[in-house]
């Protein structure tokens, strides 16, 4: 079969971490007979560099004539001067919000071999932990009403949080449907002990529950859901929540697996389109060194074949292949354990893709 793909590789490790993830799509290409047809786009400070912006018109035409975006990342020192609008992570807000994708699930795995990466205690987390965070993505404080004044003469400045039930319902379905595919369980984090909003949060996602019936719903509060995750994040398989604060929790959680490096994300909406990318940033200390991690970006391809391509089979032999490296005692600097073997992104990469059958 034939798939289209546009790939913005960014700035920074962008382009190193999504050339890892082309090997292994190109060794799954070859394994299981698909044709995948790659448009490279311009994003980030790459783009403005060329055109004065971030998310120019042109890609935006390519990545709507293609079936799914690999993401790398984008931003660095070489732009924090310019004004918001023109600024490299503008690319990421807008695509999302061209794409209309507004469920974004992020995969939180500690594989057991790198157990003692993480800096949780060893009798907690010895067996790994395998959750996922499903965040709203394009509502809530990030898109709301924002501003100053100083009317007062004291200078003010304010942010607001504002969902509707229509886009709360959206995010839910979203999460529930994936909780029917893992281990059926699911938690909803709000504050509705003092925000408005999370109030009409955990109303309609307990509306939404009961078209769920076999998923176990719980609700928890975002204080008590942050303690809860050092504690013991075996307990959690779903975890549902507001663009804010699934933008605190995942970071928590990538924290707890050892290495921001390893984790992938999908921004997905009502279709098959969705924009797959490591949850990383450019890291700009490490560009250049072919020592940055690929495995997020390899695991977000895997992601896009799975939701995008429909393509189980496949993702399931990027996730196998993955594992496997682990499994053999490689790894790349990221990841503090004695004794690990270390390499470098190609070579990462080059290695899963060998183990890819
Ligand atoms: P970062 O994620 O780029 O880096 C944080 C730390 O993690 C650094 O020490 C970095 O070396 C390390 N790291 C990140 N990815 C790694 C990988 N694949 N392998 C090994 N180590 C890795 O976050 P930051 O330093 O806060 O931001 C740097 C730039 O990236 C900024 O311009 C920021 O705006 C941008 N950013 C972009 C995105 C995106 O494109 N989605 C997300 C976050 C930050």
């Amino acid at each position: 079969m034939k798939f289209k793909i546009a790939v913005a590789k960014g700035d920074g490790v962008g382009p190193e971490v999504v050339d890892g993830a082309l090997i292994v799509l190109d060794r799954v290409s070859n394994v299981f007979g698909h044709e995948f047809e790659y448009t490279q786009v311009m994003v980030g400070g790459e783009a403005y560099d060329h055109c004065n912006d971030p998310l120019p018109a042109e890609t935006i035409e390519k990545i709507q004539e293609s079936q799914a975006v690999l993401f790398g990342a984008v931003g660095g020192d070489k732009w924090d001067h310019l004004p918001g609008d023109l600024r490299p992570e503008k690319a990421i807000l807008g695509l999302r919000q061209a794409l209309n994708v507004y469920s974004n699930i992020r995969p939180g795995i500690l594989f057991p071999s790198f157990a003692t990466a993480s800096p949780l205690k060893q009798e907690i987390i010895k067996n790994g932990f395998d959750l996922c965070v499903v965040r709203e993505l394009v509502g809530g404080i990030y898109f709301g009403e924002k501003g100053r004044d100083n009317k007062s003469g004291v200078e003010e400045a304010f942010d607001v949080e504002r969902y509707n039930e229509n886009e709360i319902e959206r995010i839910a379905r979203s999460a529930f449907q994936l909780a029917m595919k893992r281990r059926m369980k699911l938690t909803s984090v709000d504050k509705a002990n003092v925000l408005e909003s999370s109030k009409l949060w955990r109303q309609v996602v307990d509306r939404v529950g009961k078209d769920y019936p076999m998923v176990e719903l719980s609700h928890l509060y975002i204080d008590n859901a942050a303690m809860q995750l050092i504690k013991d994040p075996n307990q959690f398989d779903v975890i549902l929540t507001s663009n804010i604060f699934g933008d605190i929790l995942s970071d928590e959680i990538s924290m707890l697996t050892g290495s921001i490096g390893l984790l992938p994300s999908a921004s997905i909406g009502e279709g098959t389109m969705g924009l797959y990318e490591p949850i990383h940033g450019s890291a700009p200390d490490i560009q250049g060194k072919n020592i940055a991690n690929p495995v997020g970006a390899i695991l977000s391809a895997a992601m896009m074949l799975e939701h995008s391509f429909n393509l189980k089979k496949e993702a399931e032999a990027i996730r196998f292949g993955v594992n496997k490296v682990f499994e053999l005692g490689y790894g790349t600097s990221d990841i503090k354990i004695d004794g690990i073997k270390i390499l470098g992104t190609k070579e990462m990469a080059d290695l899963i893709a060998k183990n890819i059958c």
